[in-house]
């Protein structure tokens, strides 16, 4: 249920709200609006109609069922986009389109020191590296895990780029918190449940990538697994699925932009390089998603392809990069945005 204050409750009136919530045996989550606040209260869905006596308390405007299934990623509680915030400075969700560049996985230091100096100076405001990689054969190569991580951090410590890294297992999770300053769950784990709850305990945005076979619906049910454990920041990411086509490696749904827009406040990103696994196709899927509303891009970029031990054939060469980077700037001027 949706219990909207009145414009110009008070704090008081608030609290009372909550407590009463709390006292029914549901969860009050406070969104706070422009004009208005408004509590979305959520819990078991089969008694929820007693919560519609709240309508009498003081302050209380009204009281309104949540039609969706995912209550708090819907925009029936939060009608506003969600900026959010990554580092100072750097958000997503707001008037400038955010570009996250870098190797599929950090393999050395010249590795990432390279890649990062060259996304930073061609305009990407993150960092991307996976130091967890989840490869389909056991015998691929796995990542260089926590020396991977410190060496994203050092290339962080130079660069003054954020960071967004890969968390397999929730096993690891406390590790990559300690130098993420970005948590991504990749396709394969968009309904691993328990690494989601514990994510929903963070103080960290979290990048959660769509599945390959995940319906808009169950995507931001996922979404909602984070919200509910109380963590807010949830950037949501668009990477292809998988249709009967072959020619690309998988088929990026362009149509769950507007889709999403529709159905939630979250910030929606696109990551061209795993929907189309060709480097060719990327910069033309980049403009077409910042025509189509992304809040953002997540691309892969390698400084030699050829030798990389993960995903060569659809990164970028930085110099490649750089040039769709200056077209991009055009495709975000068109729809009101500055990279
Ligand atoms: C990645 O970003 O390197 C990755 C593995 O992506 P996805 O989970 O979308 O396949
Ligand atoms: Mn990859």
């Amino acid at each position: 249920m949706i219990i909207v204050m009145k414009q110009g409750a008070s704090k008081q009136e608030l609290a009372d709200v909550k407590k009463r919530i709390e006292a029914l045996g549901y969860m009050p989550h406070v969104i706070h609006g422009e004009t208005r606040n408004v509590v979305g209260a959520v819990g078991d869905e089969r008694g929820k109609s007693v919560l519609q006596a709240l309508e009498s308390m003081s302050g209380v405007e009204n009281v309104v069922p949540i039609l969706k299934p995912y209550k708090l990623a819907s925009r029936e509680v939060k009608p506003e986009p969600s900026v959010i915030e990554i580092a100072p400075g750097v958000s997503v969700g707001g008037d400038s389109l955010i570009v996250m560049a870098g190797p599929c996985a950090v393999e050395s230091e010249a590795q990432i020191l390279e890649t990062a100096h060259a996304v930073k100076a061609a305009g990407a405001t993150v960092l991307r590296g996976g130091a967890f990689k989840p490869r389909t054969s056991p015998y691929s190569f796995q990542g260089m895990e926590e020396e991977g991580l410190k060496l994203l951090a050092a290339a962080r410590e130079v660069t003054g780029l954020p960071i967004v890294t890969e968390v397999v297992n929730p096993r690891d999770v406390e590790l990559v918190a300690k130098y993420a300053d970005v948590m991504q769950v990749g396709a394969r784990n968009v309904q691993n449940f328990a690494l989601l709850k514990m994510l929903g305990q963070l103080d960290k945005p979290i990048l959660l990538k769509r599945g390959m076979a995940t319906t808009i619906q169950e995507y931001l049910m996922s979404a909602e697994y984070i919200l509910s454990e109380g963590n807010r920041r949830v950037i949501l990411c668009e990477r292809g699925i998988r249709t009967f086509e072959t020619a690309t490696r998988n088929t990026l749904d362009i149509s769950a932009i507007p889709v999403l827009r529709q159905q939630t406040h979250l910030p929606i990103m696109i990551d061209p390089s795993h929907a189309t696994g060709h480097a060719a196709l990327v910069p033309s899927m980049c403009y077409a998603s910042v025509a189509a509303g992304c809040d953002g891009l997540i691309v892969e970029v390698h400084p030699t392809p050829e030798t990389a031990a993960s995903d060569g054939p659809q990164s970028l060469r930085p110099a490649e990069f750089a040039e769709m980077m200056t077209k991009l700037r055009e495709f975000a001027a068109v729809v009101g945005k500055t990279i």
